[in-house]
């Protein structure tokens, strides 16, 4: 059946686009099968914006088979590097001429700001597109000498087939970007399921995808809730791969109905997954403080805490500690929170209610353990602002030191030296991130050695380039993306072995005589 229900949405800094709410299979928008459909809410003031079509486990397997029909005829093995090379190239360009619209839409359905959509999360997800862009003629196997001269091999990196990829809210444009630049560069196809807060950019790429030039079926979306619509697409048998990027405990249950469902997929290099974190960031007394206090306050509340690698456990050593929680809370009263189109506003809303309840009972439950050195409150009286907030003297043991709370909120406590920072850094079941300051570079090696985290900054914190690898040690994740180490995740090696001595029985070592 073909949906054509196109909303206008309009921005409260008086600009409008129109989009597409269906769900996006072969290149056209279509109803759901059961007419259902499900609304996006503004975080800013918990009012509808619209609403898009919701997708059945029968929406699936259509999504699934047009994949499928896709890889087998018109993609996969069937158009070479050059091309896919081209049209991620194109869609890339598409994405720029509407890199205001989709800054906007950002903003609406997220809450995140809009001068921070501007300057990273639209950008970046261009400049990923065109990385892999770089990549995809370039995917190649290698000849392997085997036997001296009666063999020659050689290795292909083909892809995989059918990719279920489910994405979460905190970064919309960026983790659809993250996750189809590697795919469609190395050949797969793709089913994504975009979080149930945040379709917006990604029904606009859609729009992207038709006019770019993509053949039918190769990238589709569904929409939907996670126990419904996710567990169908992550459990479906005609999915080869699964990438999913969210919380722990649901990356826990992907892992195990994948396996259960679909034994293909316990194959890991077929399951990536980026998950939560709790990560570390380390102050050294001899740290340019200045400079450690800023970054620490980014490493935070960047994207309003909303961010897996966030340095949400600041350790300062016992002689500048005094001085950095002064600084630190200083700085965090200045950084405005309010209207995320507003030009000067750092942190807009919580994405949901869900989630605005669950950081604020956080926050009771560190009023109880620790000593709040700031914030701690909601902010104004509709949507879901919460004031940055600063505990110190927090027990090892408390919730608040333990669980990702993914929202503005801080523990800050002292240490007193390297061997004792490290074990406490690394006593977490998760390992996204950590942060380094000091101004010796000898240690900060060696403490970035011992750190068991995907990715260490040193002087610097939430700073990422598309090409370099990002993942998590332990319940962090599985698997790396971005850079070169994503296209592994997206290819299959095939061994092609070929015997240059044409006849066995004459030729070959095994059957000649003493
Ligand atoms: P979530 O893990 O529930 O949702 C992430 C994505 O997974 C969404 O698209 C969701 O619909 C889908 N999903 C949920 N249940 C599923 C299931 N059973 N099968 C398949 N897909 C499913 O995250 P959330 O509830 O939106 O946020 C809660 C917590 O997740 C946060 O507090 C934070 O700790 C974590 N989180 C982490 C990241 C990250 O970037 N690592 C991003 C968002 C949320």
């Amino acid at each position: 059946m073909q949906r054509d229900e196109v909303v206008t949405i309009q921005f409260p800094n008086g600009s409008s686009t129109q989009i597409n709410t269906g769900l996006f299979v072969s290149n056209k928008f279509i109803s759901s099968e059961s007419g259902k459909s499900f609304e996006v809410f503004n975080p800013t003031n918990g009012k509808v914006i619209c609403r898009v079509a919701e997708a059945s486990a029968k929406d699936v397997d259509n999504a699934v088979q047009a994949a499928r029909d896709a890889f087998e005829q018109s993609w996969g093995l069937h158009v070479n590097g050059f091309e896919r090379a081209r049209l991620l190239n194109k869609l890339a360009d598409l994405m720029e001429k509407e890199g205001d619209t989709l800054a906007m839409l950002e903003a609406l359905d997220n809450g995140k700001t809009l001068a921070m959509a501007k300057a990273a999360d639209v950008p970046k997800s261009i400049q990923c597109l065109r990385y892999y862009a770089g990549w995809a003629d370039k995917i190649h196997g290698k000849t392997i000498e085997v036997n001296d001269d009666t063999n020659l091999v050689y290795t292909r990196h083909e892809p995989i087939g059918v990719c279920a990829q489910i994405i979460p809210w905190n970064f919309p444009l960026l983790m659809l970007a993250w996750k189809i630049g590697p795919a469609l560069a190395t050949g797969n196809t793709i089913v994504m399921k975009t979080a149930e807060q945040t379709p917006l950019s990604a029904l606009k790429v859609c729009e992207l995808i038709v006019q770019a030039g993509f053949p039918p079926g190769v990238f589709n979306i569904v929409m939907g809730f996670g126990p419904t619509t996710g567990a169908a697409l992550s459990s479906h048998m005609g999915v080869d791969k699964i990438a999913f990027t969210g919380s722990t405990a649901v990356g826990r249950h992907i892992l195990k109905s994948a396996s259960e469902s679909n034994l293909k997929k316990t194959q890991l290099q077929q399951i990536t997954l980026e998950l939560g974190g709790k990560s570390p960031n380390i102050i050294f007394d001899d740290a340019d403080i200045a400079q450690a206090i800023k970054w620490s306050n980014f490493g935070i509340y960047f994207n309003h805490g909303q961010c897996c690698a966030a340095g949400s456990r600041i350790f300062v050593q016992e002689s500048i500690y005094p001085k950095f929680i002064e600084e630190f809370s200083k700085i965090s009263s200045q950084m405005s929170v309010g209207d995320p189109f507003h030009e000067t506003t750092f942190q807009g809303p919580q994405i949901s209610q869900l989630q605005f309840d669950r950081i604020m009972n956080h926050i009771e439950i560190g009023k109880k353990d620790a000593k709040l050195l700031y914030g701690g409150n909601r902010k104004g009286e509709e949507g879901y602002f919460i004031e940055q907030t600063v505990f110190t003297d927090v027990p090892e043991d408390s919730r608040i030191m333990k669980e990702e709370i993914f929202g503005p909120v801080v523990v800050i406590n002292t240490f007193k030296d390297e061997d004792e920072v490290i074990r406490r850094a690394n006593s977490t079941e998760y390992g996204l991130a950590a942060g380094i300051f000091t101004r010796d570079l000898s240690r900060a090696h060696r403490v970035a050695r011992r750190l068991q985290a995907g990715t260490v900054w040193i002087n610097h914190y939430n700073d990422y380039a598309m090409n370099v690898p990002f993942g998590g040690y332990k319940q962090s994740g599985i698997g790396r993306e971005l850079g070169k180490y994503a296209l592994a995740n997206y290819t299959s090696i095939k061994s092609v072995n070929i015997n240059l001595v044409l006849c066995l029985s004459e030729g070959h070592k095994w059957f000649k005589s003493d």
